[in-house]
């Protein structure tokens, strides 16, 4: 099914960054739930929302990590760039809390040795390979200190000179979907949602989100299943990445809704399109690669 692109009203002046809130995974928690009571997949997705309870619970016992937006930041580079060692190393402590979820997931000694591949995931390399519950887990624990260290962020309202928008602008992860706003005064401004810490940024219309390819765009969708997600497939870069529009369902969670829309991976794949953005909750060989 093809499905036309909006149209944006021109006289709207959006904030090009806007931070997560403190309820974030609380939010994704109660999307997991609804959605599982319709999903063949829904003894992953109620797992996953008690993985999000948890999630919710060591982000509000965290320390403050003390990093701020300097008066001169440019833009030019991710706002934590050269922050990592401090949150790996509060990272320790979340994943111990988050693995009493199990079952049988090994302390953060040995899942530290899971952390490469994760952050690698999360920045939109290679996603192929076995992954695990740890994996999962330790993605998740990565999350929480990072959308803890965004959500304290203040930021400028309005435009900022963004010099990359494939990477978020806070942490440098690669983008988990687009949401298409529903909101008063900023229907149909599209932002990407970073996949680590859910610092969401506006996205350029009008062009491929993955290769900035200004050129044909196809949009693919199961209206009846998910009437709020469609698949945005590039024929320059061959890959596609998931929208989810507010209009249709104000609930919508990317990287939730993601994981219960599979089904539009696999018809994109069949159309011959690749998986452009990662998912951490996603295990290998739910979805088809292109
Ligand atoms: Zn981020
Ligand atoms: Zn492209």
């Amino acid at each position: 099914m093809l499905f036309p692109e909006q149209t944006l009203p021109l006289s709207v002046e959006p904030s090009t960054v806007v931070a997560p809130t403190g309820d974030l995974f609380q939010r994704r928690a109660a999307r997991l739930r609804q959605l599982a009571s319709s999903s063949g997949a829904a003894e992953w997705l109620n797992w996953l929302a008690v993985l999000a309870d948890a999630q919710h619970a060591a982000m509000a016992g965290l320390a403050d990590a003390g990093l701020a937006l300097p008066a001169d930041f440019d833009w030019q580079s991710p706002l934590f760039a050269g922050a990592e060692s401090g949150f790996d190393a509060a990272w320790a402590d979340v994943y111990d809390t988050l693995r009493q979820v199990g079952p049988d997931l090994p302390p953060s000694r040995d899942a530290a040795a899971l952390l490469p591949a994760a952050r690698a995931l999360l920045a939109g390399a290679a996603t192929t390979g076995q992954r695990t519950l740890a994996d999962v887990v330790v993605a998740a624990a990565l999350q929480v200190v990072h959308t803890h260290a965004a959500a304290r962020l203040i930021l400028p309202k309005g435009h900022l000179p963004l010099a990359d928008r494939h990477a978020c602008p806070c942490c440098g992860s690669a983008p988990v979907g687009a949401v298409v706003l529903a909101e008063q005064g900023k229907g149909g401004l599209r932002y990407l949602e970073c996949s680590l810490c859910a610092t969401r940024w506006n996205a350029v219309r009008a062009r491929c989100t993955l290769c900035d390819d200004p050129g044909v765009v196809a949009y693919f969708g199961i209206e009846d299943a998910f009437p709020a997600v469609r698949a945005e497939a590039c024929d320059h870069c061959h890959g596609y990445i998931k929208l989810y529009f507010q209009k249709d369902d104000r609930q919508v969670e990317p990287l939730i809704d993601d994981l219960a829309s599979l089904a539009i991976d696999v018809l994109v794949g069949e159309q011959g399109y690749a998986r452009g953005a990662p998912n951490p909750f996603l295990l290998a060989g739910e979805a088809v690669d292109g």
